[in-house]
């Protein structure tokens, strides 16, 4: 059985460390040689977010006699980005604002985030790379007549719809870039 990348919360994350040991390895293919090896936390810019768990490492025991690879792997919590301390909900806040006209000034302060202004634009221009992707995964290259944000929104809930996708698809959403 595969691990998996991206669990819908901390629950599940918690549980995890009894499932482990049903796991391959996905670095080596081993099987029964994963334990939990501490959590993943951080990233967030500043604010009450900066010890906030983002997820679980794994390690592949090589230690005595134990035939793992010595590596490690991570699994997320969906609501968080690799590599960025944005949760998906505020990203999403932005990219809604931004998908519904507004400029990313606005987009920005609508969103309330915590995240900064010039993260917000690199942030975007990952967005932009990945429209084409995007209007290709759900309308055949073109703009969906609703818009993008309500065929997200509709396929994958209003609520927080890139972490939907992240534990549904069981990858990273393909429109963000750190
Ligand atoms: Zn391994």
């Amino acid at each position: 059985m595969s691990p998996p990348r991206y669990v819908a919360d901390e629950a599940a994350l918690d549980h995890l460390g009894r499932e482990a040991k049903q796991w391959t390895c996905p670095h080596c293919r081993r099987a029964g040689t994963l334990n939990a090896h501490g959590a993943l936390r951080g990233g967030a810019e500043h604010g009450p977010g900066k010890d906030a768990r983002r997820g679980r490492r794994f390690f592949c025991s090589d230690r005595g006699r134990r035939p793992g690879c010595g590596r490690t792997f991570s699994v997320f919590l969906a609501q968080v980005f690799a590599g960025a301390s944005v949760r998906t909900a505020a990203w999403w806040r932005f990219c809604r604002g931004r998908l519904a006209g507004l400029g990313v000034l606005a987009a920005w302060e609508a969103a309330r985030s915590g995240f900064s202004l010039e993260s917000a634009y690199r942030w975007w221009r990952g967005w932009r790379r990945a429209e084409p992707a995007l209007r290709s995964r759900w309308w055949r290259g073109r703009e969906p007549p609703e818009g993008l944000g309500a065929v997200i929104e509709r396929t994958y809930g209003a609520d927080d719809p890139l972490a939907a996708f992240q534990v549904r698809e069981q990858r990273a959403w393909p429109g963000f870039a750190s």
